[in-house]
């Protein structure tokens, strides 16, 4: 049986009653998981359709109707949307049955969670320790079974960090694919919407459902999207003839040497299954994190500007219009977002203009450039760690830079908009390790080709 089949057939049995059994053991309560921040519980989903009455939980950034959606923000608390996402709205017309509002870091600006202006998630597999983040709520109801599908937002790695923190699976697709509509926006050349799934095979079919052109997204791609769940055959080389690069600056010396054996192995099951793995070099990898945190915060002063109280945000009254918008935007946002909207009009200035945020955008052309030429030179799919670390305590990275290190592997993908996932590798002390795919542009078909096949070559024999 393919591995395709498997996840449906775990699909159709995990039912919307059984996403409240889990639901009622996990979320409430001091050692709660605290992932939802609302649910609809007359949610049943439709009748037909590949994702019928299946339980699906969506990141609280993206605007559904009969539900807040809050960004984990006090600014947007209680905000109803007046319309659906466009992501929502298909996975609603594939029959799912949408049952909540996962929390996530304000404005999806973290890797830990702890960002949510409505307290932390916790870690189901160990209630001290971080989900990761942003979509740390989503990764967090995968992976305690309230749902086997949900959906996430990615601008720096934000499906694939928490996917691998709680081990589970986490799909990032290639910008454009998945239509951006009602997303809330953080740094809109960066974001896209992504999907969490129990096994490979699930987070391709909630894939599959989301993506495709829409016209309500002008950065959409007109691109056809292709069978994007995997089907591996029964022969012993499925991956034969394919080329799998193994990028050296994504194994640098001080990678944790337990990470580092686990994407070792990885490699050889992957030899095994017949592809070739063949060192390579994307040499701008280490100004990743800099330009990230130019372009972002950038991109996010701008967007984050419409929060003043009078087109979006909960208002706090005063005598002038000037203190209005100051007591609205300082007391609605909380330190991160407020230290990103600082750095980002810094950057944006006029005298700093050209030395942070143009040359980020030139360096941010070479990282892209660097991937196409990787990829043309006859290699199918990149392998690297997903995270440098795995779940770390909560309140354990208190320093901003050291967090923003989380992604140093993740934000590339974002740079280049080539499509990306993490998915379980082993573990390490009891804690998952996650491994990364990345493919290029619309490649997806083809990572999660992979994917699946390391799935279920590791099925019988997990790896430890
Ligand atoms: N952790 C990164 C940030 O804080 C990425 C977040 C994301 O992908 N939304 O910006």
């Amino acid at each position: 049986m393919s591995r395709a089949e498997v996840s449906s057939d775990a699909l159709r049995r995990h039912d919307v009653a059984a996403a409240w059994a889990a639901y009622d053991r996990v979320q409430a309560g001091p050692d709660g998981l605290n992932a939802f921040l609302a649910t609809d519980r007359s949610a049943t989903g439709g009748e037909v359709g590949p994702l019928a009455g299946v339980p699906v939980a969506v990141k609280d950034n993206l605007a559904t109707l009969g539900m807040p959606t809050t960004c984990g923000s006090r600014v947007l608390a209680g905000y109803m949307s007046p319309f659906e996402a466009t992501a929502v709205r298909k996975l609603r017309e594939a029959g799912a049955a949408i049952i909540g509002k996962t929390n996530m870091d304000e404005f999806a600006m973290g890797s830990s969670n702890e960002n949510s202006a409505f307290g932390p998630v916790r870690n189901p597999l160990d209630r001290e320790r971080v989900p990761g983040g942003s979509s740390g709520g989503s990764a967090a109801a995968v992976a305690a079974g309230v749902v086997r599908v949900a959906l996430g937002s990615e601008t720096g790695g934000s499906v694939r960090q928490p996917a691998a923190f709680c081990g589970i699976v986490g799909i990032k697709p290639t910008y454009g694919r998945v239509s951006r509509y009602g997303l809330v926006a953080y740094a809109s050349s960066l974001d896209n919407v992504g999907v969490f799934g129990a096994t490979v095979g699930e987070a391709a079919l909630g894939l599959q459902v989301i993506a495709g052109h829409d016209r309500f997204d002008s950065t959409s791609a007109n691109v056809p999207v292709p069978a994007l769940v995997p089907s591996v055959g029964p022969g012993k080389q499925p991956l034969a003839g394919l080329v799998i690069g193994r990028p050296i600056e994504y194994f640098p010396d001080s990678l944790d040497p337990r990470i580092a054996d686990r994407c070792a192995r990885t490699l050889s099951t992957l030899q095994e299954l017949g592809a070739e793995v063949r060192d390579v070099s994307l040499p701008s990898t280490g100004l990743a994190i800099p330009v990230y945190y130019i372009i972002a915060p950038a991109e996010a002063s701008s967007n984050l500007a419409r929060y003043d109280g009078v087109r979006y945000g909960v208002r706090v009254a005063a005598d002038t219009l000037g203190e209005m918008y100051e007591r609205t935007r300082s007391g609605g946002f909380g330190d991160e977002v407020i230290r990103r909207i600082l750095l980002g009009t810094y950057v944006l200035s006029a005298g700093y203009y050209d030395a942070y945020y143009r040359r980020a955008q030139a360096v941010r052309a070479l990282i892209a450039q660097e991937f196409a030429q990787v990829f043309a030179s006859g290699v199918h799919v990149l392998f690297t760690p997903t995270a440098p670390t795995t779940a770390f305590k909560l309140g354990e990275v208190s320093d901003p830079y050291e967090m923003y290190l989380s992604d140093i592997f993740t934000v590339t993908a974002n740079l280049a908009g080539v499509p990306a996932m993490s998915l379980p590798i082993g573990s390490v002390d009891g804690l998952p390790v996650g491994g990364q795919l990345m493919a290029p542009h619309f490649g997806e078909a083809t990572m999660v080709t992979v994917a699946a096949a390391l799935e279920t070559a590791w099925q019988s024999e997990a790896p430890q």
